[in-house]
């Protein structure tokens, strides 16, 4: 069965968009995941740890036939395949790959947990997610996307570009 999923991508480091795009293009060129909706790229101030370029980040919506696992193995791959080395965490990145949601489901594992734990509280997330999939329900919050997006107080340090 075929099931809706969020996909948040970043980079940092070296042709910011073009990694983003690279990257987007790699999640649906396998035969079981389908791109079906893409964000704008926002630039955001770098989360964390401040001493470090600007990321790009956008949101997808994808159906795919893979298991969360499964999913989480494929954008493991990506990752590895266009580069990214491991590296301070929280420091500049290649490209960055999480899952947002999983339909509803809510997974508590080693190594993963759905919903992203940054889903419900940052800008990076839920402002590109609100362009895409405003009345999708958060969930474990219960709430949708856009009233999380309208509750964020510093929307300061994400632009949108065009
Ligand atoms: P990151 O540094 O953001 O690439 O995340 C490092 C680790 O977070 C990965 O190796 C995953 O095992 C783990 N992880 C936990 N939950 C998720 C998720 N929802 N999406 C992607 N990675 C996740």
């Amino acid at each position: 069965m075929l099931q809706k999923a969020f996909i948040s991508i970043g980079s940092n480091k070296g042709g910011r968009i073009d990694n983003c795009r690279t990257a987007v293009w790699l999640v649906g060129s396998g035969r079981k995941t389908f791109v079906v909706k893409k964000s704008s790229f926002y630039e955001t101030e770098p989360w964390g740890n401040p001493d470090q370029p600007p990321f790009i980040n956008a949101v997808i919506e994808v159906r795919t036939e893979l298991g969360p696992r499964e999913l989480l193995g494929l954008l493991k791959s990506i990752e590895r395949k266009m580069g990214r080395t491991p590296s301070v965490p929280l420091g500049p990145r290649v490209i960055d790959l999480d899952i947002i949601f999983y339909g509803q489901a809510v997974i508590n594992e080693r190594g993963l947990k759905v919903p992203h734990p940054q889903a419900g509280e940052r800008a990076f997330v839920l402002l590109p997610l609100n362009e895409i999939a405003p009345e999708f329900v958060h969930p474990s919050l219960k709430k949708k996307v856009f009233e999380l997006a309208a509750s964020l107080k510093d929307t300061g340090g994400i632009k949108r570009l065009v």
